[in-house]
């Protein structure tokens, strides 16, 4: 029998977290810092408007494009946000920002092509690229230059073959928000190369100092750029999986193709219950963030005053990466002892770059209350004081 199955899939390896949430269970009284999605269940109002809906008759396909009250809702509040004048032709609802990055790829590329994207960046990208036939290709940064881009970096990575840049702003793992010179910097060596720039902006609403800026609003690029949202974060929506992408409608009216022939369309439900989060009351979203930005500034000040160990203090996300002197050279070999000496799990930085820009590093979901991210503190400090 010919087994040979598809090189697009077989080089994927499931993720590092799977595997070190796998270890774990061999073990109790487990402080999970790994999972990047928020602890916090989906306010009730948002579940009960969906099962409403459900109840009236919204459970048959949506259009491909997404649920027309959701679409209308999100065009005005994303209008409002960036001022852009996006049009129900940019708009595409998607199944979570996950789809919605495949999607982009399969549209996007070739067989070769390459998407180019500033490093330490989300783990599963390689995933997306590789899937569609593409390549990834990690732009070192530096922690000392605050994980930021340089024009410089950026230069080096294009070859005939680059097709896309790939920004996430607030940045998973890294908390950094582009600021608006490096936005500004992006913008102009997207156009110079002739670049499709795709923007995740997932973390967008999780910000603890300002508005992150999206990329779309600067000189040439609405014609450019694929913006990619979620419900999962900002909306603690991780299960309904609803995502929207916005972008030109040359690359949009060929997105939705993707879409179609995939999902056909997103669950019809759960589009009603995004819309139930997206103009309801906003109290209880505010106080996520409020708890993310109290969690992250607490443990990112611990592990500053810990040995050896070096913190960013994030703009946004709930994540951090900090540089830890005794996980040089094998992040993972670090993660796996500390998971069996102090049962925390963090997550080893290998995955989100290269190693000039990771080694060392490691990534710290905030995703758990403040008395367990602090016990998980008193443990990694014993952890490094002793070993
Ligand atoms: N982008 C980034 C940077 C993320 O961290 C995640 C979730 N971990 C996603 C996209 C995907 O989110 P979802 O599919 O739940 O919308």
């Amino acid at each position: 029998m010919n087994t040979k199955l598809s090189s697009h899939v077989t080089p994927l390896r499931f993720s590092v977290i799977r595997s070190m949430l796998e270890r774990a269970s061999a073990y109790e009284n487990v402080i999970s810092l790994s999972i990047g999605e928020p602890d916090f269940d989906t306010p009730s109002f948002v579940c009960e408007a969906a099962m409403k809906d459900a109840m009236k008759g919204f459970t048959h396909y949506a259009a491909s494009w997404g649920d027309p009250d959701l679409r209308a809702a999100l065009l005005e509040a994303e209008r409002a946000k960036s001022g852009l004048p996006w049009q129900g032709e940019n708009l595409l609802i998607t199944s979570g920002a996950m789809h919605g990055l495949l999607a982009v790829m399969r549209t996007i590329l070739d067989e070769g092509d390459e998407v180019i994207s500033p490093a330490p960046c989300f783990s599963d990208y390689l995933g997306h690229c590789v899937l569609a036939g593409g390549r990834l290709v990690q732009v070192p940064t530096s922690f000392d230059n605050g994980f930021l881009p340089t024009l410089e970096a950026m230069e080096k990575a294009v070859t005939p073959h680059t097709r896309a840049l790939l920004i996430n702003s607030p940045c998973n793992p890294s908390g950094i928000v582009l600021d608006a010179p490096t936005l500004d910097m992006l913008a102009e060596f997207a156009v110079r190369h002739d670049l499709i720039v795709i923007s995740d902006e997932v973390y967008d609403s999780i910000t603890f100092r300002g508005k992150a800026e999206s990329i779309a609003t600067r000189p040439g690029m609405f014609e450019r750029t694929v913006v990619l949202n979620s419900f999962s974060k900002a909306f603690a929506m991780t299960g309904w999986r609803v995502g929207y992408a916005l972008g030109p409608s040359w690359l949009m009216k060929e997105m939705v193709k993707v879409l179609s022939y995939s999902v056909a369309s997103t669950g019809t439900p759960n589009q009603r219950a995004a819309l139930a989060a997206l103009t309801g009351p906003k109290e209880e979203f505010e106080a996520f963030r409020e708890a993310y930005r109290r969690r992250t500034h607490l443990a990112a000040a611990r592990l500053n005053a810990m040995p050896g160990v070096r913190c960013l203090e994030p703009a946004g996300t709930f994540y951090l990466f900090p540089h830890i002197e005794a996980a040089k050279g094998d992040s993972l070999a670090f993660a796996l002892d500390l998971l069996d000496k102090k049962q925390v799990i963090v997550v080893p930085g290998f995955p989100f770059g290269p190693e000039e820009t990771v080694d060392g590093c490691v990534r710290i979901a905030c995703t758990v209350d403040e008395e367990k991210l602090a016990e998980a503190m008193d443990r990694i400090e014993d952890y490094l004081k002793n070993r």
